[in-house]
């Protein structure tokens, strides 16, 4: 991709763009050859490659930490409007320091990724799944029934077991994870701190009972009266649009 300013672009050139042009290249976003540089279709689509950039994580294609936040305040509200049962599950790789420790941190990586990959392959298009942080996971599941919540988290459990991890020719790492998992609570506006840190406890739980394995934290089901419903969103953001 040529960044090199045109007679079409001049007012771009003095946006500084070259940095944001790299970046893209980079990360391997390509812009659309049909719209001249500095037009306005081209910019759109330096800002949606840019935002993509800043929302995902650069090893594992994920939602990152900073989107992660934005996504479960967003069903924090929702939950608190309206009523929707709503999980948190934390996913963490079981003794992973060892894979690094053994294979190498290359090897690690290929491990992460697989992991990544295999969280995606058992969630809804709806689901957020996240890097939380090193070789722990973030998933939110909006609309997940309690009955469902242990269900969907024995089948990621499952299906990383499974899935032994190539790190290098002929040489296959068996991966576990454990899953700690919490329900919103309904009807009341949680913050995320509060939501995250129950299902951290849980799993905390799950490594301490020996890993790979799922804990979830018995939703509790709130009696809440139209009154009251109609008390919080008389103090919602969102009145306007109730
Ligand atoms: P546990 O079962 O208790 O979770 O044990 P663990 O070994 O998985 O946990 P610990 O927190 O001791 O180790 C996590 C390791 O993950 C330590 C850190 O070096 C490694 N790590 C963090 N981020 C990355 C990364 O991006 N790539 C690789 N290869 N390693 C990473
Ligand atoms: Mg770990
Ligand atoms: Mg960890």
């Amino acid at each position: 991709m040529s960044a090199q300013p045109t007679t079409q672009n001049k007012s771009a050139g003095t946006l500084r763009l070259q940095a944001a042009l790299q970046l893209l290249a980079q990360s391997g976003h390509s812009l659309p050859t049909d719209a001249p540089q500095g037009s306005l279709l081209w910019l759109q689509a330096v800002i949606d490659g840019l935002c993509m950039l800043s929302s995902r994580d650069a090893l594992t294609g994920l939602s990152n930490r900073r989107q992660f936040e934005l996504a479960i305040a967003r069903e924090i509200d929702r939950v608190a409007r309206a009523g929707e049962p709503a999980l948190v599950l934390m996913a963490d790789i079981d003794r992973f320091k060892q894979v690094n420790d053994t294979y190498g941190h290359a090897a690690g990586d290929e491990v992460i990724k697989a992991v990544a990959q295999a969280l995606l392959d058992c969630v809804r298009p709806m689901d957020t799944v996240a890097r939380f942080g090193g070789e722990e996971f973030a998933i939110i599941l909006p609309n997940c029934p309690p009955a469902f919540g242990h269900t969907v988290a024995e089948r990621i459990r499952m299906k990383v077991q499974r899935r032994p991890v190539s790190v290098a020719p002929g040489v296959e790492v068996a991966v576990t994870i454990s899953l700690g998992g919490a329900f919103a609570p309904q009807w009341v506006r949680s913050s995320a701190t509060l939501w995250i840190e129950r299902a951290d406890q849980q799993l905390y739980r799950a490594k301490a009972e020996g890993r790979n394995r799922a804990c979830l934290e018995q939703p509790t089901m709130l009696q809440v009266s139209a009154e009251e419903k109609g008390l919080l969103f008389g103090t919602s953001q969102f009145q306007d649009i109730e």
